[in-house]
């Protein structure tokens, strides 16, 4: 699995691998699977709270673990520990926040849609609401779609605006830089440069993670990034 934070061990922070099988929220073997993964890593899976992501700009501050299952939601942010919080990826990139000072941890479920949407801003305008600031803000990219591999159709090139400079032609092929986006949107929203890492993984070059584009089922299959505080 790949670990987030890993200088901080107050924080556990992973992503599940193909290997794990399936963790959609609402697919079949999931609630099996996903058990058992948070089981492995020590967490009671009681105490994961989980987004149903799609691809929309909406934040939820998480303050129990009342509800589990929080719908059409593409970030979670929570300052209280032993609370994880989860989304599901498969080529979209996970963006993962961490206050040290304020102790709040945030996930972002960052596709081309959300990240165009500006999730980025609204997930550091909630860390900031709960107290949180910028400058010491560390933030993690994780394994994603890479430029190599992320190609959008000519009629999509528009919608990124101000951003079609991270998009690079290639044998005719527009192909985009997500992760590069994510950086510049964080820097431009006042994260450090020296606090941000980013995973240089493609999830499509990279077997071991499930991809969208490269799998092409009917069904999606995805893997879970968690992340929580460990009291
Ligand atoms: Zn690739």
């Amino acid at each position: 699995m790949f670990k987030f934070f890993e200088e901080n061990p107050e924080i556990l922070a992973v992503m599940s691998e193909k290997k794990d099988g399936q963790m959609k929220l609402f697919e079949r073997g999931s609630v099996k699977n996903r058990k058992k993964f948070f089981k492995k890593l020590g967490m009671n899976p009681k105490d994961v709270v989980s987004a149903d992501v799609c691809h929309g700009k909406k934040v939820v501050t998480i303050r129990n673990n009342k509800k589990k299952i929080i719908s059409k939601t593409d970030a979670l942010v929570t300052n209280q520990a032993g609370i994880f919080l989860s989304i599901t990826v498969a080529d979209c990139v996970p963006v993962l926040m961490f206050s040290k000072n304020k102790k709040i941890i945030a996930v972002a479920h960052a596709g081309w849609r959300s990240t165009l949407k500006n999730i980025i801003y609204s997930t550091i305008e909630k860390i900031e609401k709960l107290g949180g600031n910028v400058n010491d803000l560390k933030v993690e990219i994780g394994p994603g779609i890479g430029q190599c591999h992320f190609e959008i159709g000519k009629d999509v090139i528009n919608k990124f605006g101000k951003y079609k400079k991270f998009i690079k032609i290639k044998n005719e092929k527009y192909l985009v830089d997500l992760k590069e986006i994510i950086k510049f949107q964080l820097e431009k929203n006042g994260v450090r440069k020296e606090n941000i890492k980013t995973s240089k993984s493609c999830t499509y070059c990279d077997e071991k993670y499930f991809s969208a584009r490269r799998d092409k089922n009917k069904r999606v299959e995805a893997g879970v990034v968690v992340i929580g505080k460990i009291k």
